[in-house]
């Protein structure tokens, strides 16, 4: 099956539950009205000579026309290429050149972002060229730029297409959509998406129905999802995160997706949970973090929720309790996955023991293997003991678009994906994610995993969040340095670094008390949230000379 097909057995099922919230456009569709849009959309994708295959970009923060573009675009085969919306110009070029994008939809302008400024500047040639028929030097395989009129300008913009009018122009009943959705299989390429870049430069991972699909589907299953569900997804659907283990999980459930917003806001959050009476909410561990500590965070009632996931970074144990103790999220899930693996590999169970649930990204999902390899020699290693985590199955990705060698690198000749993280399993299979190879830190030939000791730190009471990472050192070859974020605290009495020292005399080993520490105000992060570790430690370098 592919995700239209499924899709539209959903509709059949309970076309008119409501299958879409989108509280900052004030706008709700029925799973009916969802596949009338869905179906508009796909025959006016077709009629601007789109075909199969071809890569069609999204740009754009959370919203309806996302989730119009993410069905209709699977619907018809075309290839959805999400595009990070905090992209500037040469990112963005980067990317639609690299998978070669023949149409692309963006927003008009967000907070400060001026899209349309920054696509008129890529091609000035815009102007001159009829709707549809753009011939851009820098951007040559671009033919369509449609733009969502989020704040009804009504401007007209030269050579662009206005995403309700592209709309107003397919036929919701256009027999050719019918016609183009029976000749696609489930193996056929549905999604490129880029990795966070957390360690380096995003890579564009093609990724197919049968991928997405399935995986979106056992997320689903693993938060025991059902109709009467509505899930919170205030992270960024340009990432798998809020594509997959958001918008798919709930369309394969025929449950109810709830965007609280455009970018990330915390009281959006707060406020949606509420007057929407949400049963679910997902993110990153910073995204909670950031609820939990809103000064206005006690005047909600959050009582509906039950489930969600936190993921795509280590969670931290005491950030799952107090989701629990404070949010009500007593069902709430981890899951452990990557851009190249649809994502998830790993998740607990709503009902893992909450001991096991904070301490471990839960147990394999169906159909998927995994197993934890010496990085060095490849040989399996016995439970418990660390090793590259590896995996297999029909969640591995089609490959990098357009990079077999790196592709290569990644899938070896078994099938197996090689993850780049250092994890343990224990004999009852629950993983552990220890670190990622590139962060593990080697001080005097000793292997020292930075999330061991982020996690001693963070129990801290006045350590609101802490980033520990490697630094070179001429004497042990690497130091450990911790980036700490205090919590404000009484007046006169801020944290200090002599405080935290104290705090891990005794408690830790002396050589995994970090031999820097700095105070700031905040991490680098990728927009879904993710802390670049790799700028902490070049500015440590720049610092350290
Ligand atoms: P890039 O590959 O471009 O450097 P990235 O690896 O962060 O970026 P993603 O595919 O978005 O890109 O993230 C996958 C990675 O996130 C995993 O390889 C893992 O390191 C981390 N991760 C995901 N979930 C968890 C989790 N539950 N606990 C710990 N780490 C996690
Ligand atoms: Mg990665």
């Amino acid at each position: 099956q592919t995700l239209g097909d499924f899709f539209d057995d959903m509709v059949r099922r309970q076309p008119a539950r409501e299958a879409l919230v989108s509280r900052h456009q004030d706008r709700r569709f029925s799973y009916l009205e969802l596949q009338r849009e869905v179906n508009r959309l796909a025959s006016a994708l077709l009629k601007l000579g789109l075909q199969p295959g071809d890569r069609v970009g999204i740009w754009s923060h959370n919203n309806a026309e996302w989730l119009l573009m993410q069905l209709s675009t699977a619907k018809v085969g075309l290839v959805l290429v999400n595009i990070n919306p905090a992209y500037r110009t040469t990112e963005l070029a980067y990317a639609l050149n690299k998978v070669g994008c023949q149409a692309l939809v963006t927003m008009a302008r967000f907070k400060t972002s001026d899209y349309l400024g920054m696509l008129r500047e890529l091609a000035p040639e815009l102007t001159d060229c009829a709707p549809g028929h753009l011939q851009a030097a820098r951007l040559p395989a671009l033919r369509t730029i449609a733009w969502i009129d989020l704040a009804g300008e009504g401007a007209e913009e030269p050579g662009l297409i206005r995403f309700s009018d592209l709309l107003a122009q397919g036929d919701a009943a256009d027999a050719r959509v019918t016609e183009v959705a029976a000749t696609l299989k489930s193996s056929d390429p549905i999604n490129i998406q880029f990795t966070s870049g957390t360690t380096g430069f995003p890579k564009g991972a093609t990724l197919t129905h049968r991928n997405i699909l399935n995986n979106g589907f056992f997320i689903g299953e693993c938060m025991k999802l059902d109709p009467d569900d509505r899930l919170c997804i205030p992270v960024p659907l340009y990432h798998c995160f809020g594509m997959v283990l958001g918008n798919l999980a709930c369309l394969t459930h025929g449950a109810t997706i709830v965007y609280p917003n455009d970018g990330f806001d915390p009281l959006a959050v707060l406020e949606t949970v509420q007057a929407e009476r949400c049963t679910g909410l997902h993110g990153v561990p910073t995204m909670f973090i950031a609820e939990l500590d809103h000064p206005r965070f006690a005047e909600f009632d959050l009582s509906t929720l039950r489930t969600g996931i936190m993921a795509g970074s280590p969670c931290p144990i005491e950030v799952m309790k107090r989701v629990v103790s404070q949010m009500h999220l007593e069902e709430i899930t981890i899951a452990y996955g990557m851009t190249e693996t649809s994502p998830v590999s790993c998740q607990s169970a709503t009902d893992t023991p909450l001991d096991r649930r904070v301490s471990t990204v839960g147990t394999v999902q169906p159909h998927l293997e995994v197993k934890m390899v010496d990085p060095e020699s490849g040989a399996v290693v016995p439970p418990g003991q660390t090793g590259e985590l590896c995996t297999r199955g029909y969640s591995v990705m089609h490959g990098y678009w357009g990079d077999p060698e790196k592709t290569a690198e990644a899938i070896d000749a078994d099938g197996w994906m090689h993850t780049g993280d250092l994890a343990t399993m224990d004999d009852q299979g629950y993983v552990n994610i220890v670190g990622r190879i590139k962060d593990m830190v080697i001080r005097g030939g000793e292997n020292l995993y930075p999330r061991e000791i982020e996690e001693f730190l963070y129990r801290h009471p006045q350590v609101l969040d802490v980033q520990v990472v490697g630094v070179p050192d001429l004497k042990y070859g690497e130091e450990l340095c911790a980036w700490v974020i205090a919590k404000p605290g009484l007046p006169g009495q801020p944290l200090t670094e002599q405080a935290l020292r104290d705090f891990c005399k005794g408690q830790i080993a002396h050589h995994k008390v970090p031999r820097y520490i700095r105070f700031v105000d905040a991490f680098p992060m990728t927009v879904t949230g993710k802390i670049q570790k790799f700028k902490i430690r070049d500015a440590m370098k720049q610092e350290l000379g």
